[in-house]
């Protein structure tokens, strides 16, 4: 979504994080606001110096706390073993990029709900923080006030600035909670669908089908906001229905596809009966009834019992003296190596990261016993990918 360039900030334990053009434009209009707002607390023009001092205070305040948030959902990732690429930040909030999905509902509720409990806990101490400077009572009113972006008058800058920060976060948790897949609520929910039924993809489409409903409640309620005059957080909140509900579309489609090409297996796509080379024959024969006849630069070699011993590469098989090449068994020469090989029950799924694959374009598949069965491509799994996308 609105890629682009983004500026790597700084790094937290070697998660890089990143802001976006759009991050820059959401700074300066929160300084912008937030100074006439300490303006007027604070009786002075809004371009006063310590009325644009809050400001910028209360706008990194306020992308510290939806940092701090992001966090809460790395760490929990990165201790359920699911590395982070990197933390952006943008018009919308931000967002903690994982390198994999999470593999149990476990591990998904918990990166879901770390989120918002960090934001919980900025808000308890932000509550505190004001209710000590300036009576709890008091406090709860201003904050009140804050959700209007309004004050009373004599209200500390201080205080008000930290009101601000707690309305802000409030409205943050309540929000992420709603369950609008892929926000932390809607992932909350996919989680708890797929604790019940074991199927994740089921989960996935039924609190992707709830997104996408958001989505469209967003972007009429911000689109009314507008109407009635409040343009910012009208379009806002459009903006954010409209990712909503597209991120809930793709997140649907991709965990389709996933649970499709997860049902096709190595046996469904491979060519069965390869030519194989007994391993009791000598190095002579091998060359003359299978390289010199097919030209092919490798054959699986096999015993008696049809077992996959390994791949015999014409190179190896040149490399055997001419003089004792009769004498030698193919069976002798073959190289054994595991990763040239898998089990033909395989998921196709496993096989898309397979570096032998990549670098080989094939791999030998064996049944339960060890007996080769087939050879399957790189070319047959990525059309296998292909069909699987077209029919989600
Ligand atoms: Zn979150």
């Amino acid at each position: 979504m609105l890629g682009g360039t983004s500026f790597t900030l700084f790094h937290v334990r070697g998660i890089r994080i990143a802001v976006d053009w759009s991050w820059f434009v959401i700074l300066f209009l929160l300084i912008i606001s937030m100074s006439n707002v300490y303006g007027d607390v604070l009786g002075e023009s809004s371009a006063g110096t310590a009325a644009f001092g809050l400001a910028i205070l209360s706008a990194f305040g306020f992308f510290g706390s939806i940092l701090l948030h992001e966090l809460g959902h790395a760490f929990a990732a990165i201790r359920r073993g699911v590395g982070i690429a990197s933390i952006q930040l943008w018009m919308l909030g931000g967002v903690a990029r994982m390198n994999r999905e999470t593999d149990s509902p476990g591990a998904e509720f918990e990166v879901a709900v770390a989120g918002p409990l960090v934001t919980l806990a900025i808000v308890a101490v932000l509550y505190l923080v004001g209710g000590i400077a300036s009576g709890f009572g008091e406090f709860g009113h201003i904050f009140r006030l804050a959700l209007e972006f309004k004050t009373d008058a004599g209200v500390s800058a201080f205080v008000s600035m930290i009101a601000w920060l707690a309305t802000i976060n409030g409205i943050i948790l309540v929000f992420n909670l709603l369950p609008a897949f892929p926000m932390d609520g809607g992932r909350i929910a996919r989680a708890l669908l797929w604790w019940r039924s074991g199927d994740r993809n089921r989960a996935t489409q039924t609190a992707a089908k709830l997104g996408r409903g958001f989505g469209y409640l967003f972007i009429a309620g911000g689109l009314a906001l507008v109407a009635a005059g409040s343009f910012f957080t009208g379009a806002w909140l459009a903006l954010v229905g409209v990712v909503v509900n597209s991120a809930a579309r793709g997140a649907a489609m991709q965990s389709a596809v996933t649970s499709r090409i997860g049902e096709v297996r190595v046996a469904d796509v491979m060519d069965r009966e390869p030519v194989a080379i007994p391993g009791d024959l000598s190095v002579e024969q091998a060359l003359d009834e299978y390289f010199l006849r097919y030209r092919w630069p490798w054959f699986p070699v096999v015993d008696t019992a049809y077992r996959f011993l390994g791949l015999l590469q014409r190179d190896r098989a040149d490399e055997v003296p001419e003089v004792s090449r009769a004498s030698s068994h193919v069976s002798e020469i073959v190289e054994a190596d595991s990763s040239v090989f898998v089990r033909d029950d395989t998921p196709l799924d496993a096989l898309v990261a397979n570096q032998s694959l990549r670098r080989f374009g094939a791999l030998m598949a064996v049944d339960a016993e060890g007996r080769l069965s087939g050879v399957i491509t790189l070319e047959q799994v990525g059309r296998a990918l292909r069909d699987a996308t077209q029919r989600a």
